[in-house]
């Protein structure tokens, strides 16, 4: 099937628009017209090649919410018309230890991501979010609870789901002491989601500018980062803190932050950090871990605790043609809190 999307043709390039195959159904396979598309920093960094491994041309997008339009004969769950979602992956080997125990994002053979993997069959590019259609295994394809808003669902797919499992590995329920280092899409999702869980939420913020915000998703207090003496009187304060930082940074003046045994997990950074103190990790057996998303059962479990508690992320709605000028204020950090891509402005053609 022919479609049209949205792709970087090389790094450093400005997305334009692109005409591409999307493959013909197996029978496994459910096809879908994409609605809504969030953006994520991942998709900056992948189409910036910031990780060193992109694939061009690139169509970027793994926070997917559409309608379905076919199924193959074998597709049991999904039929024509319902409202289903896809997120960071699209397969895996479905038969390793960890794949049996739902943790395909662990797949011991790797799993397929959503744009920039190898289809697992043809080893085509596969092709992501950044366009009209989507045709994915019934496997990978997630059901969008009745009472979530479509248009605002689809950062539930990866800034949702990276930050609700590390609350739920580090077992956040009420009364856990949270803090969230960097306030952006990810960073929003964590503290809608702890406060959700009954969690106390700090966030921690370069500056004092989001405190309104802060206060307003839920969270208890902003503590700003670059204020020493605020940082010296939040030692010990936290259980578990989740940084959401996108770039190369110091983790070291966070670590004291913990209360002795606690973690500090890392779901922003892909890379080098800088060079780490341990003394703080010794004198408090504090840990430093790092967590990417969650199986296709924990992201179906967090679509229906959003649903069931009406937690949904803070969308600025834009258009395909807005996505350049989206990347450069998602940089600067100057979005509040997730750009979400209409796929209504893709109209009838690239
Ligand atoms: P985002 O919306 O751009 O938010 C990042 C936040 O980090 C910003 O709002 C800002 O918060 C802070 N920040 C930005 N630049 C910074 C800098 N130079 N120094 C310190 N803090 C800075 O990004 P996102 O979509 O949440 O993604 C965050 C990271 O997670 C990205 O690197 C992305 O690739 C990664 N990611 C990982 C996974 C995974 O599987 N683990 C999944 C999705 C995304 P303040 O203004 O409050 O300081
Ligand atoms: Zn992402």
């Amino acid at each position: 099937m022919q479609t049209f999307g949205y792709a970087a043709q090389s790094a450093g390039v400005p997305l334009a628009p692109f005409t591409f195959q999307r493959r013909a159904l197996r029978a496994n396979d459910v096809a879908m017209e994409i609605l809504y598309c969030g953006v994520c920093h991942s998709d900056l960094h992948q189409a910036r090649n910031d990780w060193g491994a992109s694939r061009y041309p690139m169509v970027p997008g793994h926070e997917i919410v559409g309608r379905v339009t076919a199924v193959g004969p074998e597709v049991k769950q999904y039929k024509v018309g319902d409202s289903v979602a896809v997120g960071c992956m699209v397969d895996s080997c479905q038969v390793c230890d960890q794949c049996r125990k739902g943790e395909e994002q662990m797949c011991r053979e790797h799993n397929t991501q959503t744009y920039n993997g190898l289809d697992r069959i043809t080893r085509e590019v596969t092709y992501g979010g950044y366009s009209k259609h989507l045709v994915v295994r019934e496997e990978f394809v997630l059901r969008v609870p009745e009472g979530l808003e479509l248009a605002k669902a689809a950062p539930l797919l990866c800034a949702g789901i990276t930050t609700y499992s590390p609350l739920r590995t580090w077992n956040v329920g009420p009364g856990s002491r949270v803090g969230v280092i960097g306030l952006g899409g990810l960073g929003h999702m964590a503290v809608k989601l702890a406060v959700g869980m009954g969690a106390k939420v700090t966030v921690l913020s370069r500056s004092a500018d989001k405190r309104a915000d802060a206060l307003a998703l839920g969270a208890d207090a902003l503590l700003v980062s670059s204020d020493p003496q605020a940082m010296a009187r939040a030692q010990s304060n936290f259980d578990l803190i989740i940084d959401t930082i996108p770039v190369r940074h110091d983790v070291s003046p966070y670590m004291p932050l913990l209360d002795i045994d606690c973690t500090l997990v890392i779901v922003g950074q892909v890379g080098p950090i800088d060079e780490q103190l341990t003394l703080p990790m010794l004198l408090g057996r504090r840990r430093l871990a790092g967590s990417p998303i969650g199986g296709i059962a924990q992201t179906q479990e967090m679509l229906d605790f959003c649903a069931r508690k009406n937690i949904l992320p803070d969308c600025e709605m834009i258009a395909m043609q807005d996505i350049n000028q989206a990347f450069e204020r998602m940089e600067r950090a100057d979005v509040r809190y997730r750009f979400v891509i209409d796929m209504a402005s893709l109209g009838n053609g690239a």
